[in-house]
């Protein structure tokens, strides 16, 4: 047997199982599509509670504390919520991600990147794994490949994806127009059907996108509707080229173990359905998966099946709550607007969370 764990994906939750398990003492190998370190479109959003999972003291990560949150219904009414603490920071997934790489590699994992994940083999004691470059064995497979749910998709797992489209550029502005939005993230709704819009400041650019569930045909009007947005707001604008990239939600149960592979972060679909954040969530599983499979191969569980547990114990009530309110929130935007932006209390519960 080559390793103990074999993980497919060096995103936040590929890299924190590694860090878990090789602190525990077992080897791990992390296995990376791309070459790292890699970006991720994204708008570098992270709660105040990944300070339980993280030290973010560090300045150079942190690109700004955000004390400000500012939601607006069709540029019409607005709503600030702010608080003294910071509600929420920004990072850029470059130097985060490869930061929690780093992380798992002074704990002893191993990381191959360029080398995708492209087969897979169960055993009744091991698990075989392809890249284009060789073979791996190992006891227990992570699947901790995101959106691309290969390991989801080799090992035929039944994940059902709830998938939102979005759309994001880094605006670069002048540093006067950075500075107006320093410590406050914007978040528009009822600019586009079925999702909204947002702006997190970073120290030298701005990073701005949009999210929707969009149906047959709908692509074009999601476009224009994001040109607009950057016309309207920033009439003399450079940035990046519009990318765009899907989110799969989560809010159903989904069978995340099959006998010595699971499935974590968003490869498990473990993003919130109603605010489409995911860092927290793929790291949170990932800790969860890492306990699941440390008892597993100190052989103090006779399965994996503790993970499932842990996932639907802790976040499956509230992602299925978030999912069916998310469907009223989006289909009553302005309703919405008033009753739960509005009322202050409920938001601070979310943000202020620790
Ligand atoms: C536009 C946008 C904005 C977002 N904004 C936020 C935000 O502000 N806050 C927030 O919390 N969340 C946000 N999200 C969601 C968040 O980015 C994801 O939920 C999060 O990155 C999930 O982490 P992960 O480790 O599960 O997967 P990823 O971060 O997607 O990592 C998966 C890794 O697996 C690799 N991989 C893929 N296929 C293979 C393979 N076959 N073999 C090996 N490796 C493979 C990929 O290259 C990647 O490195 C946003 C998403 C989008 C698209």
């Amino acid at each position: 047997m080559e390793y103990d764990v074999i993980i497919s994906g060096a995103g936040p939750a590929g890299s924190t199982v590694g860090y878990e398990l090789a602190r525990r003492g077992h080897s791990v190998l992390i296995l990376e599509k791309e070459t790292l370190p890699r970006d991720k479109l994204c708008a570098g959003g992270i709660p105040r509670r990944i300070l339980k999972l993280i030290d973010l003291q560090d300045g150079q990560m942190v690109e700004d504390r955000i004390h400000k949150v500012e939601f607006t219904f069709r540029q019409k009414e607005r709503f600030v919520l702010e608080s003294s603490r910071p509600l929420l920071y920004t990072v850029r997934r470059r130097n985060f991600d490869h930061m929690l790489v780093q992380r798992a590699l002074a704990a002893g994992c191993q990381v191959r990147d360029g080398e995708p994940v492209n087969g897979l083999k169960q055993e009744k004691t091991e698990v075989s794994v392809h890249t284009p470059r060789g073979q791996f064995q190992a006891r227990i497979l992570v699947g901790a490949d995101g959106v691309s749910g290969a390991v989801a998709r080799l090992g035929h797992f039944r994940i059902r994806r709830y998938f939102i489209s979005t759309l994001q550029s880094e605006v670069d502005m002048t540093p006067e127009t950075i500075n107006r939005y320093r410590g406050r993230v914007w978040i528009g709704f009822g600019l586009v059907r079925n999702g909204y819009a947002w702006i997190f400041p970073k120290k030298d650019h701005l990073t701005v996108g949009m999210g929707a569930t969009l149906g047959r045909g709908r692509a074009k009007v999601f476009r224009n509707a994001f040109q607009l947005l950057l016309q309207t707001l920033f009439p003399r604008y450079r940035g990046t080229p519009v990318a765009s990239f899907p989110i799969s939600l989560g809010g159903v149960k989904q069978n995340l173990v099959q006998g010595r592979v699971l499935l974590v972060g968003e490869a498990a679909s473990l993003v919130n359905p109603l605010t489409a954040e995911g860092i927290y969530y793929a790291m949170r599983s990932a800790q969860f998966a890492a306990e699941a499979a440390d008892g597993f191969l100190n052989n103090r569980t006779p399965h994996l099946g503790s993970y499932q547990r842990l996932v639907d114990e802790n976040m499956g009530s509230f992602f299925r709550k978030s999912r069916i309110f998310s469907g009223l929130f989006y289909g009553l935007p302005s309703v919405s607007f008033r009753m739960f932006i509005k009322d202050n209390k409920r938001l601070i519960r979310y943000f202020g969370k620790d």
